[in-house]
């Protein structure tokens, strides 16, 4: 069994909903949601939007490789209806978005799957609801 922790972001519709969606079909497609942050009141980074953002952190024990808990998230994100995706690093409002930030301790350098998720450390939305659930010395050490 491998640990996934996986970074959500919503700042479209009924956020709390599209975060407890989001967690349901995790649970169902990618394995057990073992720990789960609170929900973060954000401000849009990386582009400009009046919708703010909600952004919560869970951590999964799965069964399944990085690359298929990629795809799966890809699925969810997809069928909760989101359409837009971040191209040439401009971003967008979005239902849901899902982010891999840590696979166990591996390390994976591919333009479609990087593991620790290289902005994560720069991102207070990811941070702070990370620092409630992992120990963030820990995680330092796996991102090196
Ligand atoms: P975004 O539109 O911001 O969700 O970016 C999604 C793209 O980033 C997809 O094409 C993924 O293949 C790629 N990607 C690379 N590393 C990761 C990761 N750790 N988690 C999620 N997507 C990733």
């Amino acid at each position: 069994m491998s640990k996934v922790y996986l970074g959500l972001g919503t700042n479209l519709g009924n956020k709390a909903d599209n975060i407890a969606g989001a967690i349901r079909n995790i649970e169902e497609l990618i394995g057990d949601v073992v720990r789960q942050s609170a929900l973060y009141g954000t401000k849009p980074w990386g582009f400009e939007s009046d919708n703010d953002f909600v952004n919560a952190v869970v951590c999964v024990e799965t069964r399944l490789s990085p690359h298929e808990v990629l795809a799966m998230t890809q699925q969810i994100e997809r069928s909760m209806g989101r359409t837009e995706k971040s191209e040439n690093g401009i971003y967008h409002d979005r239902i849901i978005d899902i982010d891999i930030l840590l696979y166990d301790e591996q390390h994976i350098n591919e333009p479609t799957l990087m593991v620790p998720h290289p902005l994560m450390m720069e991102r207070d939305f990811v941070v702070e609801p990370l620092s409630e659930i992992a120990d963030m010395e820990k995680v330092r050490k796996i991102i090196g």
